[in-house]
């Protein structure tokens, strides 16, 4: 009896921890985590996350935090879910709570790219094709403008020799940092891929993108030589979609209302 009311005391203590941690967060927190559970629920539902595979925001405020679902299948997630982490990649109230062994890919990018305020890792499998094979992924069409400026490929091996690909330590996260550079989406070979962006509406989108360019590109080159965007309008059509990024976005979360 002693033991189940110790039990009982502990589990009432976490409730009141959790509940103080979240009375700590502002009405721009708030916001903050609603959209990022929002973008977790579209990734998944457009296919581009699944059981794996996750979605950051930086915080509004302190750019050396940002927030990150704790681990566990994006479609699933709720705001209770979300946890602050800072730049080494851990979390600033761990609860003991499971975290994603991936959570060095948002950490290492946020400390190396000021202008990124979300990050999107997937597995998407039309985008793996591209990360194994010399051929580039270029923007076929004007949704993928953002890809005009080149797509890297992290090649894992070069930091770690034979691993299990996961980008598991600050180190192998600020190896794919340095490859992001300052590109809008980078591959992983034999693994997946990051899509970064100035806001998660942004980062989502591109995630999406990333996804459908890679899928048409396949398509085109059973047909033969693609006749892809130039540079200049590559640039020109990733401006034109940034400035209506929200439309999309409300669909998007209209969707995953119903
Ligand atoms: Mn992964």
């Amino acid at each position: 009896m002693k033991k189940l009311n110790a039990s009982r005391s502990n589990k009432n203590a976490n409730k009141s921890a959790g509940k103080a941690r979240l009375a700590k967060r502002t009405p721009a927190d708030k916001q903050t985590i609603e959209d990022l559970v929002a973008a977790n629920r579209i990734l998944y539902a457009q296919s581009v996350l699944d059981g794996y595979g996750h979605v950051s925001a930086r915080h509004d405020t302190n750019p050396d935090r940002f927030w990150l679902s704790r681990g566990m299948a994006p479609g699933l997630v709720t705001a209770g879910d979300i946890m602050e982490f800072d730049l080494s990649g851990e979390p600033v109230d761990g609860q003991g709570r499971l975290t994603y062994a991936e959570r060095f890919i948002h950490s290492e990018i946020y400390r190396r790219r000021s202008d990124v305020k979300a990050i999107v890792h997937s597995h998407s499998p039309a985008v793996i094709p591209f990360g194994v094979t010399s051929v580039p992924l270029r923007p076929i069409f004007h949704m993928s403008g953002f890809l005009g400026t080149g797509v890297p490929i992290f090649e894992i091996r070069e930091t770690a020799g034979d691993t299990d690909m996961l980008v598991r330590n600050p180190a192998l996260g600020a190896a794919l940092a340095l490859c992001l550079s300052d590109k809008s989406a980078t591959l992983m070979r034999g693994h997946g891929s990051v899509a970064v962006g100035t806001s998660l509406p942004q980062a989502v989108f591109r995630a999406i993108y990333l996804e459908v360019n890679a899928r048409l590109q396949s398509e085109a080159m059973k047909l033969g030589s693609i006749n892809f965007l130039t540079p200049t309008e590559a640039k020109l059509a990733a401006a034109g979609n940034d400035m209506h990024v929200l439309r999309p976005w409300m669909l998007w979360k209209h969707e995953i209302a119903k």
